[in-house]
């Protein structure tokens, strides 16, 4: 019997997903493992992908008004980011792509819209008119003009998918961050918990201004650094509130959430960060193993109940309020 910190142990990091994905992977036959959760999330993006001509979501996109068929991921994906604009009252909203594609953001489109503009992708944006039908499996959009974007969830899936893997091959400790969602499997080997560092949202990738302990947890973080174009002076960022279409203003520079399920923490983190603090702290709060992490351009922190006295802060720039 090995002592379990003579455990084989791999790490491998890959562009997927629009994102840098990094792994490390505790267990036998970890470089197995990791190749499988690799195999599985290229799946995913090929199926998910907004711009793959060979994706479902362009099918549905480019089929406006027919049913499409879709696989099972693609159709839980959709699903589950309906209830999620149903129980935000639409600030997250997967139909959001006539509005995404119109500012360009992260891409070399880049650009601020023309009133007129952003007024015509808006009545576009309504999850309302995404129709699923669950024998079949089929997902229409019933508006010319429609398109699906589950840029805000996709990542969350697959890293419970990842998840998934891991828990089949009995690997019990585990660290995965797929562009900013974190999830860890167990603790380390040796029994503490993981320690996740949160970005700080001025500095380049990599930089923590606060960190925490946890096992067996999501951590994801939502800001305003990861894609954005500066004009004039303004900052606009990839994260867009429905009902204005532009770019949420808000004074948050990210929005972390922790709780069991990539799949959750992704799309509240896009929330709430759409949101704001009052109404996503009103959000979190009701919701049961959810907690959430706010910065703001004051440089504040603020922590729902569950967290508080959990999160040591590094950089004293930064002043837990609340
Ligand atoms: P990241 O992609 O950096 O991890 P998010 O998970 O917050 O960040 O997702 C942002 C992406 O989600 C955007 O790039 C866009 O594709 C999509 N999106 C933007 N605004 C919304 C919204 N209000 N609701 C749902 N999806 C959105
Ligand atoms: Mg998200
Ligand atoms: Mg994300």
């Amino acid at each position: 019997q090995k002592e379990k910190n003579d455990l084989p142990a791999a790490s491998k990091s890959s562009f997927l997903m629009d994102t840098i994905v990094s792994m490390k992977v505790y267990g036998e036959k970890p470089d197995k493992v990791i190749e499988e959760a690799f195999q599985r999330m290229r799946e995913i993006e090929n199926e998910m992908s907004v711009t793959l001509k060979s994706s479902y979501i362009y099918k549905i996109n480019s089929n406006p008004g027919e049913p499409v068929k879709v696989d099972s991921d693609t159709f839980r994906v959709i699903r589950k980011a309906i209830t999620y604009a149903e129980i935000t009252d639409g600030n997250f909203d997967p139909s959001i792509r006539p509005l995404v594609s119109l500012w360009g953001i992260g891409t070399e489109n880049a650009r601020v819209p023309a009133r007129s503009e952003i007024e015509e992708a808006k009545r576009l944006v309504n999850y309302k008119l995404i129709k699923l039908d669950e024998e079949e499996k089929t997902v229409v959009l019933q508006k010319p003009g429609m398109g699906i974007d589950l840029g805000a969830i996709a990542k969350g899936y697959a890293a419970d998918e990842v998840r998934r893997i891991f828990k089949k091959h009995r690997v019990e400790h585990a660290f995965v961050n797929l562009g900013g969602n974190v999830l860890v499997v167990g603790g380390k080997p040796d029994g503490s918990p993981w320690v996740v560092g949160i970005q700080d949202p001025r500095r380049e990738r990599g930089s923590v201004m606060a960190s925490f302990k946890v096992k067996d947890k999501a951590i994801v973080t939502s800001g305003n650094y990861e894609r954005y174009f500066e004009k004039d002076g303004v900052v606009y960022h990839h994260i867009i509130d429905p009902k204005t279409g532009s770019p949420a203003r808000t004074n948050l520079l990210s929005a972390t959430i922790i709780c069991d399920d990539s799949f959750d923490a992704d799309a509240l983190s896009t929330s709430v960060f759409v949101m704001g603090v009052d109404r996503g702290l009103e959000l979190v709060e009701s919701l049961n193993g959810v907690e959430v992490m706010f910065i703001n351009k004051d440089l504040e922190i603020i922590l729902s109940e569950g967290l508080k006295n959990k999160i040591k802060v590094l950089n004293q720039d930064f002043k837990l309020v609340g």
